[in-house]
């Protein structure tokens, strides 16, 4: 089975963005570390997504020290799919830009 690599199958900039599901994120970085266009930052939860997370969430993330990543450079991603198979939690999709929908 050929790999996949960041060179395959580029979009331009701008057409899909990374959606992360914060309920599942783990805040581990893997998604940072595999991103060739530097589209994802790992830092302490922001105050109004905490509190939109259920009781078991908020209890999994104090477990995980609140650390979650976000698409902080959303318009540089160019949907190569890494972060998708490099998340342990299958927290992110590729979802395409609502701008670019029929
Ligand atoms: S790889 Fe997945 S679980 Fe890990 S920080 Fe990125 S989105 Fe979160
Ligand atoms: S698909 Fe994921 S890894 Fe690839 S450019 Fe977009 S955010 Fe980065």
């Amino acid at each position: 089975m050929p790999v996949t690599t960041a060179s395959h199958c580029k979009q331009p900039a701008g057409k899909f963005t990374p959606v992360i599901s914060l309920k599942r994120c783990e805040g581990r970085g893997d998604c940072l570390a595999v991103c060739p266009e530097n589209v994802f930052e790992v830092r302490r939860i922001d105050d109004q997504d905490y509190a939109a997370l259920g009781l078991l969430n908020k209890l999994k993330l104090r477990v995980h020290g609140m650390q979650v990543a976000y698409s902080v450079n959303a318009d540089a991603c160019r949907a190569c799919g890494l972060c998708v198979t490099a998340c342990p939690e299958d927290a992110i999709k590729l979802a395409r830009r609502s701008a670019d929908a029929p």
